[in-house]
């Protein structure tokens, strides 16, 4: 213990050793080689970690940050062994030398467990050779895939739009058939046509609601929408059903965001009208609607005091046609809340709920505040 602290108390102390000049017999050259040497490796051993410290903070978000400083350390060490092993022609600093020869070993054995630990880590870390295959892989990727989702948006325009003409044919064919031939026409076959009619009513419904879906994210231009002015239309045009079914619709001042104004009043129109519609049996719908600021999101809410759904059919009525009742127990296509979360998802948002039978359910739906769509993306990048 007494020779560790005499060790450290006359670190500094030279008086033990000889200059290494004095140190056996150097020619000049044979010493001046040692010194320049020891002293041009120094120089290069402190390049090294003032370079990967430079690199470190230029290149934000550097992995294995933690090798990278002991990797420093650790040149740093060792160019300081070689520093004092040439001043060490002057000054025989040997204590001061086994200290930093030690902290040397010290920190080496610390680097070589760091590589061994992290080594498959960084073996799986991409080299940007490989990272830019990858993302002109994605990249050509994300550009077929966007390319054949507009060609399939096209088609569901096209198909529906192109449907609307031989319905239309059929509806008046039917028209003239019940007023034409009122006289020859039976009861039988009178209800006959009834139900044809109501037929190619629902299939208007499917058709427009389809065309509605196909134009969600056609017109990505956005805009400033104030939603109040959005729910003041809607509630509007839907006040026949309000009051027949005796709702009431409670409205918390809502936001004014970034959107289109015809995706905002679909989306809300869904989630309204289903409030309307899956009511209890007398119970007159009570449909509330709230927004709140979160910082780089909206978060809006529809509740109602409804039928309610079960847990297991919250991610089936997202999807395209899915339905829990028959056409005869509540009308509809299965298009709405579909429609509703294909402009949740271009908006970059997100839309869920929560719903208990008998009680009700609340739709809720996040709109960021900076949108920025793949097709966007897309069309920057080709
Ligand atoms: P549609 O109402 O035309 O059937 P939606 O896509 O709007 O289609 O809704 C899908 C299904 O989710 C509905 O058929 C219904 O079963 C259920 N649903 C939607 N909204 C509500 C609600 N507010 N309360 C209870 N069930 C709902």
């Amino acid at each position: 213990m007494n020779s560790i602290i005499d060790f450290f108390a006359r670190l500094f102390d030279t008086s033990n050793w000889p200059p290494r000049w004095h140190c056996g017999t150097w020619t000049d050259f044979h010493g001046w080689l040692y010194i320049v040497s020891d002293l041009m490796i120094w120089g290069a051993y402190m390049s090294i970690p003032l370079i990967l410290i430079r690199f470190v903070a230029v290149k934000k978000g550097v992995p294995l940050l933690s090798v990278f400083y002991l990797f420093g350390a650790f040149i740093l060490l060792c160019g300081l062994t070689h520093l004092l092993d040439a001043i060490m022609f002057w000054w025989p600093a040997y204590r001061l030398s086994a200290l930093i020869r030690f902290l040397t070993g010290v920190v080496s054995i610390f680097t070589v467990l760091a590589l061994i630990r992290y080594f498959n880590e960084a073996i799986g870390l991409k080299t940007s050779q490989e990272f830019s295959v990858e993302m002109s892989f994605r990249q050509q990727a994300l550009q077929e895939l966007t390319r054949s989702n507009e060609e399939l948006q096209q088609f569901a325009y096209v198909a529906s739009h192109d449907l609307q003409s031989p319905l239309n044919t059929i509806e008046n064919y039917l028209s003239l058939l019940e007023h034409q031939h009122a006289q020859e026409i039976t009861p039988d076959a009178r209800q006959l046509i009834g139900v044809s009619r109501a037929a190619a009513g629902r299939m208007r419904t499917l058709i427009n609601d389809l065309l509605e879906f196909s134009r969600v994210g056609n017109d990505t231009e956005w805009s400033q929408v104030n939603l109040n002015d959005v729910l003041a239309e809607i509630i509007d045009e839907q006040q026949a059903e309000i009051r027949q079914t005796g709702a009431s619709v409670k409205l918390v001042p809502l936001p004014t965001l970034l959107g289109h104004p015809t995706d905002m009043k679909q989306l809300f129109q869904n989630l309204l009208s289903n409030g309307l519609k899956y009511s209890q049996t007398g119970v007159s719908p009570v449909i509330k609607i709230w927004g709140e600021d979160q910082g780089t999101k909206y978060l809006l809410a529809v509740s109602d005091n409804g039928i309610g759904i079960e847990k297991q059919h919250f991610d089936k009525i997202f999807q395209l046609f899915q339905r829990l009742h028959s056409r005869n127990q509540y009308p509809g296509t299965g298009i709405g809340l579909a429609t509703c979360k294909k402009i949740i998802d271009l908006y970059g948002g997100e839309i869920w709920l929560d719903s208990t039978v008998g009680t009700g359910s609340t739709f809720y739906l996040t709109i960021p505040k900076q949108i920025k769509t793949v097709k966007q993306f897309v069309q920057a990048s080709s």
